[in-house]
């Protein structure tokens, strides 16, 4: 693999962050994926110690460093220590910057100190049952009302749904009805006619709570409304470029982790009087493998230094996007088939990197939206040939 790019700072913020898993958070995962959700104690516990959301300028109780490789860090330890669905990045990177992309200084000093301490959870809601990848398609609106918006509609599949103080939730608010006319509000716990429903049960990722959202007559007053009224979409749309970035971080890493769980087991295994390692499948299995996670992992540091410096597109995070949940099923499932029978049992750690993966190429856009992106990049009429550009 090539040399990666971390400086001695995000090295030693990469072992703190590992013994905090190893205390805080690795005991106690085996309760909380009964339960199908995690305490709140642990955000608590993870804004303590700094590791909740990094980014935030000093004012707001972060670090004020933006670089991104901390979050990577954050997002591959999880991965390595197979408590991915201790999904903390969604609340710390994902929604976070919501805030101060789009949101007033009223609005950042309100929310942002206390969701840096983990005493504030956040929550992102577009999908709607009859509305996920056709985000333009969904029925939840909101209408105008001297000082305060009227908020309408329900959510599904809202990571954090059950934990979330704050849910930023996208509705449209075109009385005439133009299908990109949305406004993202900042519904709060308690705010009267905001419900939720079911804790939904999944195939994977089951610490992770993924809840129904039900919004009747919500009154929104206008301090929470967030950015222009009516930009909404746009404003989705621009978050999603470091979305993409965030889930390939955590897909690769999660490959990363079915290879070194195979590679151990097929050493170890036997069959016919010889290693599993020593049959030539086997070798050409974990080969294809480790030359396409070398070569992705090349390619997501790359998105990553581009992130850092304003340079990613949200084609080029499309295809890091594309490649590494498609990379993560296939480690997960190569994984698997090596392992045999004990592949499929629970007590090995391969059978829930197999489940927890399936989600990898649906959510954050399925892979088929992101070939819908790329292949519009690629073949609309200006694309530049490559032999004809300037490096
Ligand atoms: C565990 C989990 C957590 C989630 N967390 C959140 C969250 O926090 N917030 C949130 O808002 N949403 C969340 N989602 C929702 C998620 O983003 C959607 O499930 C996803 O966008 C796909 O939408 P859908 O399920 O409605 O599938 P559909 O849009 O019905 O698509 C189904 C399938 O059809 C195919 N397809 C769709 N469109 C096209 C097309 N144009 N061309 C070709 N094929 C196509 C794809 O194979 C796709 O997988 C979460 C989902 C899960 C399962």
């Amino acid at each position: 693999m090539l040399p990666r790019n971390f400086t001695e700072e995000q090295t030693m913020f990469r072992d703190a962050y590992r013994k905090f898993l190893t205390s805080e958070i690795v005991p106690h995962m085996e309760r909380w994926r009964e339960a199908g959700i995690v305490d709140r104690e642990a955000f608590r516990r993870a804004g303590e110690q700094g590791f909740l959301m990094v980014w935030p300028e000093e004012k707001y109780g972060g670090m004020g460093d933006e670089d991104f490789r901390f979050e990577q860090v954050i997002i591959e330890e999880a991965a390595y220590a197979r408590v991915g669905d201790w999904y903390s990045t969604l609340h710390s990177r994902l929604v976070g910057p919501y805030f101060t992309r789009f949101g007033s200084e009223e609005q950042c000093e309100r929310f942002l100190p206390k969701c840096v301490s983990g005493e504030c959870i956040l929550a992102v809601a577009m999908t709607e049952p009859d509305a996920g990848s056709d985000l333009a398609g969904m029925r939840s609106t909101a209408r105008e009302a001297g000082d305060h918006w009227v908020l309408n509609g329900s959510k599904t599949y809202i990571s954090n749904g059950i934990n979330a103080d704050a849910v930023i939730v996208a509705a449209k608010t075109d009385p005439d009805n133009n299908p990109h006319h949305m406004t993202l509000f900042i519904v709060e716990r308690g705010m009267e006619g905001f419900e939720r429903g079911r804790n939904l049960k999944k195939m994977g990722m089951k610490a992770q709570d993924t809840a129904e959202l039900f919004f009747n007559d919500v009154r929104i007053p206008k301090a929470n409304v967030l950015g222009e009224p009516g930009k909404g979409f746009i404003y989705l749309m621009e978050g999603l470029a470091e979305e993409r970035l965030i889930g390939a971080c955590g897909y690769l890493a999660s490959a990363q982790l079915s290879w070194d769980l195979t590679y151990d087991y097929v050493r170890e295994r036997k069959a016919f009087g010889k290693p599993l390692a020593a049959f030539q499948n086997t070798q050409f299995k974990l080969a294809e493998v480790r030359t396409e996670l070398d070569i992705a992992q090349s390619y997501v540091d790359q998105c990553v230094a581009a992130f850092n410096a304003g340079q990613l597109t949200a084609v080029d995070a499309a295809k890091a996007k594309l490649v590494t949940s498609e990379l993560q099923v296939k480690a997960a499932d190569v994984g698997v088939q090596l392992h045999g029978g004990a592949g499929y049992m629970d007590e090995y750690a391969i059978s829930r990197q197999y489940t927890d993966a399936r989600i990898a190429t649906i959510y954050a856009g399925s892979s088929e939206v992101m070939k819908i992106i790329i292949s519009r990049d690629c073949l609309a009429d200006d694309y530049t040939p490559f032999n004809t550009r300037n490096f």
